[in-house]
């Protein structure tokens, strides 16, 4: 069965959720059973059976079957949020004295968790630059015990090598966790590449809708006791009616994906005509950083991508372009349905990256507006740059 098919089909039981198409919203704290046997026997796999509502109703199991299939992985555990299924995975995995390798590029609230809390359990991290691949080697110590990347950045779009990154990990006996969030599991297989632990932030794509927050874990059967066990130490629950939206939001994913790259790449190549533009940061773009990596691992690209503008092109006038837009809003996240817009600094949220570039750069979100309206709502915004102080320095 294709993945398309599996997208819909996925995690849904007919004879439990009594015919109803979407398994509907099970609320719960409290779970009752005819007999004391009945709830000895049901507590023999607090896993699968439900057996209190933080461990999961059948909303939660349903949104859980259909994210491990759909990624391709043994598992899922679903998180109330990316960051929670990043530090969940993480805290699981590592004691006091390990070593971490984390990717430069990382979802920034990624580095205080790390500094401020994993670091008070006595686990220190090197940043490695995006670019490395197999020499990760170099940097593996007998203490490491997870590789973290995240492909492409989300500010930056640098693609990394994850199969090299992986087999130099899997040689020294490390975990390899990569956030998928970008790419989607129609876009990348992150367990057909050698990722141990899949991340999503479903609160992009996934819910795809603007309107709940969610994270899973997806991961292999070698590591899923161990994350299990640490997400339900930790109490990590998520309401059901969260999972009811982002299990209805992961129906039509891939009928979304497509207009979002479609859009995003139209948006793209309208970005590089434009003088005031230095590069556009775009895997899927001919030319543009990371695009033959991507060629060879990705199945498509997502409606996220950067653009970075020439030495010369003020503060003032960025503002401009992102004051004088009607369509596009300006806001945090991003996989929703209405594209947004947002100055970016990956110089300074990736200290250890090569940058090599003076302007300022902005991010783009293509949402699901026509690809014409939001063109035509760029073009006032440049006119509005030029006219604030973005003289091309062009020849
Ligand atoms: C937004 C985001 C996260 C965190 O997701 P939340 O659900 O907002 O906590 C993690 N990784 C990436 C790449 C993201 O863009």
């Amino acid at each position: 069965m294709t993945l398309e098919t599996r997208i819909v089909t996925s995690g849904r039981d007919a004879a439990k959720a009594a015919g109803i198409v979407n398994p509907p919203v099970h609320r719960a704290s409290t779970v009752l059973f005819s007999t004391l046997a009945a709830l000895r026997e049901a507590q023999k796999d607090p896993v699968r059976n439900l057996l209190y509502g933080r461990l999961g109703t059948q909303s939660t199991f349903a949104l859980q079957d259909a994210l491990a299939e759909v990624e391709g992985g043994y598992a899922a555990i679903a998180c109330p949020s990316g960051m929670a299924a990043i530090a969940v995975a993480l805290m699981a995995l590592v004691k006091t004295g390990d070593h971490i390798l984390v990717v430069d590029t990382v979802y920034d609230p990624v580095r205080a968790f790390l500094a401020q809390t994993m670091a008070r359990f006595g686990v220190e991290v090197t940043y490695y630059p995006p670019s490395l691949g197999g020499d990760i080697a170099d940097l593996i110590r007998p203490e490491t015990r997870v590789v973290l990347c995240e492909s492409p950045g989300s500010h930056s779009f640098e693609v990394q090598d994850v199969p090299a990154i992986a087999a130099a990990a899997h040689a020294a006996g490390a975990v390899v966790m990569m956030d998928n969030t970008w790419a989607t599991p129609l876009y990348f297989r992150p367990f057909e590449h050698g990722v141990d632990v899949s991340l999503q932030a479903a609160t992009k794509y996934i819910v795809g809708h603007s309107d709940c927050e969610m994270g899973a874990i997806i991961c292999t059967e070698a590591v899923f006791p161990a994350i299990k066990q640490q997400a339900m130490r930790l109490g990590i629950c998520v309401s059901a009616d969260d999972c009811y939206l982002a299990l209805r939001g992961l129906r039509t994913l891939a009928a979304r994906m497509p207009r979002h790259q479609e859009t995003g790449l139209a948006l793209a190549r309208w970005f590089s005509q434009q003088p005031e533009v230095e590069t556009v940061l775009h895997p899927a773009l001919p030319g543009a950083p990371g695009h033959a990596l991507w060629k060879r691992d990705f199945r498509g690209a997502s409606g996220l991508f950067g653009v970075v503008f020439r030495d010369g092109v003020s503060e003032e006038g960025i503002r401009a372009l992102v004051d004088h837009r009607r369509l596009f809003g300006i806001g945090f996240s991003w996989g929703g349905f209405e594209s947004l817009i947002l100055p970016t600094d990956p110089r300074k949220l990736h200290p250890n990256t090569s940058w090599p570039y003076q302007g300022p750069s902005i991010r783009i979100h293509a949402g699901l507006e026509s690809p014409d309206d939001l063109i035509a709502d760029l073009a006032e915004g440049m006119a509005a740059l030029r006219k604030a102080g973005g003289k091309s320095q062009a020849a």
